[in-house]
C-alpha cells in the first residue's frame, strides 16, 4: 500500500475460500473512526474489543488494527477527497472493517458517503441485529422478546435512483410511453419512480439470510413483502425466496406450511422454517409478538423502515448495530449519524459501534470475546452506569462519560464474569420460549397462526394435524372415552376388510348409536363410521375444499399427504373462522 494507509506488520490478512472466511489469530481489521462523535465512540469501543479478545484468548489472538480514511479526515489527507480509492481498495482487500458515522458534505454533486460505499463495494445486504440487553430502557412490556436479525436488500427497489421529476423531458417521455403503449393510467405530471426487484438481487439476499440462520441456530427466516398489492416486484421477492430455499437448502429448511401440515407444528431439530408475512403485519407483530420472528429478509424500502422501528423498541439508534456485506466483504458500522453537537465531548453512547464490533467478532467466529462484551455491557447498564441518553430515561442512574462507560465495561470483562453461566442462561431462555410456542402450535394451530400473523391459504394451513386413527374393531365406547379425554369431536377409522378409511364424529355417535338406543360397548367404530372417507390433499385451496365439502354435504374431511395417508382433519368451523378473520384467500 502507498499513500496514507499502512498495514500493520504484526498482523495477517483475512482471506476467503469458497465463501468462508479464513481468519488468522492476528487478523488485520480496517477501521474508520468517522466524523463528529466518531472518534469518541471509536476510541472507547476499541479499548473494549481489545480487552475482550485479550481476556477470552489470553493473548493467543489479537486484532492488528489498520486505520482507513473516509469523511472529513480523508478530505484533509487526500486533498478534499472524502472517499479515496486507497480506502476503497483496502476495504475490499482486508474483507472485514468497521466504521464510525460519516458526514455527508453539504453542497451539490456529493453522493452520500454511505451510499457510495454500498454501491462501490456492492455491499448488497444491510444486516441489523436487534435484541434487548438487560437494563436498557424500552417502551415494550417484554422487550426481552425482541431478538431478530434483519437482512435488508441494499441495491434495488425504489432506492435504485431511477426517478423522473415531474415536468422534466424524461418524465414526459416515460409517461407518454406508459400511457400510450402500456395502457397505464395516472394523473398528468406525476413524478415517476421505478421499482426494480430482480431474481438475482432477491436470491442473493435471501441466500445470505438463510445461511446466517443455519450457521447461528436460528429458528426461522421470514420473507417480508407487500406481494398482495405489488405482485410482480414484492410478490416475486416472496416467490424467489421460497424457490431459493427449496433449491439450495432443501435439507436445512422447511416451509411454515410444512411445519403445520407435515410436522404438526413441531419444528424438526435443526431445520430453519421459511415463512412470509405481509409488511404491515410485520410492524404489528414486532410490537405484539416479536418472539415469533428470528431472521427477517426484506427488500430495501420495507427494511429501511423496519430496522429503525424495531431498533426503537429496544433502546433506539444509540445502541443499534449494523453491517453492510457483499459475498465476502463486510463493513460493520454505527447506525446513527455524527451527532455533531456532541462531537469531542466524550459524552455519547458508544453502544451502536460497540455492538457492531460484537457482530464483527461473531463474524470472525470469535464468539467468546463477543459474549464477554455482551455480558459485561448488561452488568454495567443494569447497575445504572450509563451515558446521558439512557440516564435521562432511567431513574437513579449515574451518568458517565463515554470513556468512563468503557472503563466500567472493561472492569467487568476483567472481573469475575461467569461467561459460561451467561451463555447457558441465554440458551435456556431461547429453548424455553421455543418450546412454549411449539406447544401452542401443536395444540391450537389455527389460533396460533392467526396470532402470529399468518394468513391461511391451503387446507394444510388450517387442518388439525395428527388425527387419531383407530382400528375398525375398536368399540364405540372406547372411542368415546378417548374423544372426551383428548377433547376431539371425531376420529378416523383405519381400513378393515372393506379396505376403506372412515370417519366417526360425535354426531355419528348421537344419530347412529344413542338415538337408536344401541349400547356403545357392543358396536365397533368400523360399523358406525361414515365411508368412504372424503379426503382432500394437503395443498388444496380453502375455496376448493369448501366446494368439495358442500357438494359432498359433509362438515369435515380428512387431509391426506402425497402418499394418500390421512394427516389431518379440517372442518367447516375451521374454514368459517379463517374466512371471518382474514377474508377469502387469494
Ligand atoms: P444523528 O447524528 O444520528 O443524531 C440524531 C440524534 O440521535 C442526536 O442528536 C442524539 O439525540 C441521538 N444520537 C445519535 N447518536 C447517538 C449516540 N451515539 N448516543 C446517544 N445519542 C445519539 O442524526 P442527524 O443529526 O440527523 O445527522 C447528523 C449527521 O450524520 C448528518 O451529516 C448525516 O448525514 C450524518 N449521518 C451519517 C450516518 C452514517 O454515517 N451511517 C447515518 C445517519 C446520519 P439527542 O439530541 O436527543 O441527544
Amino acid at each position: 500500500m502507498t499513500g496514507h494507509i499502512k498495514y500493520p506488520t504484526n498482523g495477517e490478512k483475512i482471506t476467503a475460500k469458497d465463501g468462508k472466511l479464513q481468519v488468522p489469530d492476528n487478523p488485520i481489521l480496517g477501521y474508520v473512526e468517522g466524523d463528529g462523535i466518531g472518534p469518541d465512540i471509536t476510541r472507547a469501543s476499541m479499548r473494549i474489543w481489545d480487552a475482550a479478545v485479550e481476556k477470552a484468548y489470553g493473548g493467543k489472538r489479537k486484532v492488528a488494527w489498520c486505520e482507513l480514511f473516509m469523511g472529513e479526515k480523508a478530505a484533509g489527507l487526500y486533498d478534499g477527497n472524502y472517499f479515496p480509492e486507497e480506502t476503497k481498495a483496502a476495504l475490499k482487500d482486508l474483507l472485514v472493517s468497521i466504521k464510525g458515522p460519516l458526514t455527508t458534505p453539504v453542497g451539490g454533486g456529493f453522493r452520500s458517503l454511505n451510499v457510495s460505499l454500498r454501491q462501490d463495494l456492492d455491499l448488497y445486504a444491510c444486516v441489523r441485529p436487534v435484541r434487548h440487553y438487560a437494563g436498557v430502557p424500552s417502551p415494550l412490556k417484554k422487550p426481552e422478546d425482541v431478538d431478530v436479525v434483519i437482512f435488508r436488500e441494499n441495491t434495488e427497489d425504489v432506492y435504485a435512483g431511477i426517478e423522473y421529476q415531474s415536468g422534466s423531458a424524461e418524465n414526459k417521455k416515460l409517461a407518454a410511453f406508459l400511457k400510450n403503449e402500456m395502457g397505464a393510467n395516472f394523473f398528468d405530471d406525476a413524478g415517476l419512480g421505478v421499482k426494480p426487484i430482480s431474481e438475482f438481487g432477491s436470491k442473493r439476499l435471501v441466500r445470505k439470510a438463510i445461511q446466517y440462520a443455519i450457521d447461528n441456530n436460528r429458528e426461522s427466516v421470514t420473507l417480508v413483502h407487500k406481494g398482495n398489492i405489488m405482485k410482480f416486484t414484492e410478490g416475486a421477492f416472496r416467490t424467489w425466496g421460497y424457490e431459493l430455499a427449496r433449491e439450495e437448502f432443501p435439507e436445512q429448511t422447511i416451509t411454515e406450511e410444512e411445519l403445520y401440515s407435515t410436522y404438526g407444528g413441531k419444528r424438526p431439530e435443526g431445520k430453519v422454517v421459511i415463512k412470509d408475512r405481509i409488511a404491515d403485519i410485520i410492524f404489528q407483530m414486532m410490537l405484539l409478538r416479536p418472539n415469533e420472528f428470528d431472521v427477517l429478509a426484506t427488500m430495501n424500502l420495507n427494511g429501511d423502515y423496519l430496522s429503525d422501528a424495531v431498533a426503537a423498541e429496544v433502546g433506539g439508534v444509540g445502541i443499534a448495530p449494523g453491517a453492510n456485506m457483499s459475498d465476502n466483504v463486510a463493513v460493520f458500522e454505527a447506525t446513527h449519524g455524527t451527532a455533531p453537537k456532541y462531537a469531542n465531548q466524550d459524552k455519547v453512547n458508544p453502544g451502536s459501534l460497540l455492538f457492531s464490533g460484537v457482530m464483527m467478532l461473531e463474524h470472525l467466529g470469535w464468539q467468546e470475546a463477543a459474549d464477554l462484551i455482551t455480558a459485561a455491557y448488561q452488568e454495567v447498564v443494569t447497575s445504572k452506569i450509563v451515558t446521558y441518553d439512557f440516564a435521562r430515561q432511567i431513574e437513579g442512574a449515574s451518568e458517565v462519560k463515554t470513556s468512563q462507560f468503557a472503563d466500567a465495561i472493561i472492569a467487568q470483562i476483567n472481573g469475575g464474569l461467569d461467561i459460561e453461566e451467561f451463555r447457558e442462561e441465554r440458551e435456556k431462555a431461547i429453548e424455553k420460549d421455543r418450546k412454549v410456542r411449539e406447544l401452542r402450535r401443536v395444540s391450537s394451530p389455527l389460533e396460533e397462526m392467526i396470532a402470529s400473523g399468518r394468513i391461511p391459504h391451503t387446507v394444510g394451513d388450517l387442518m388439525n394435524p395428527s388425527p387419531i386413527s383407530l382400528p375398525p374393531e375398536t368399540t364405540v365406547e372406547d372411542a368415546m372415552h378417548l374423544m372426551r379425554e383428548k377433547g376431539i369431536s371425531s376420529v378416523i377409522t383405519r381400513p378393515g376388510e372393506d379396505g376403506q378409511w372412515g370417519i366417526m364424529t360425535q354426531r355419528d355417535v348421537i344419530s347412529r348409536i344413542v338415538s337408536k338406543a344401541r349400547a356403545p360397548a357392543s358396536v365397533k367404530v368400523g360399523e358406525v363410521a361414515s365411508k368412504p372417507l372424503v379426503t382432500v390433499p394437503v395443498d388444496m385451496t380453502l375455496n376448493d375444499c369448501a366446494e368439495k365439502m358442500s357438494s359432498s354435504n359433509i362438515r369435515r374431511c380428512a387431509v391426506t399427504d402425497k402418499d394418500q395417508e390421512p394427516i389431518g382433519i379440517i372442518s367447516d368451523t375451521d374454514i368459517f373462522a379463517s374466512v371471518e378473520q382474514f377474508g377469502l384467500p387469494e
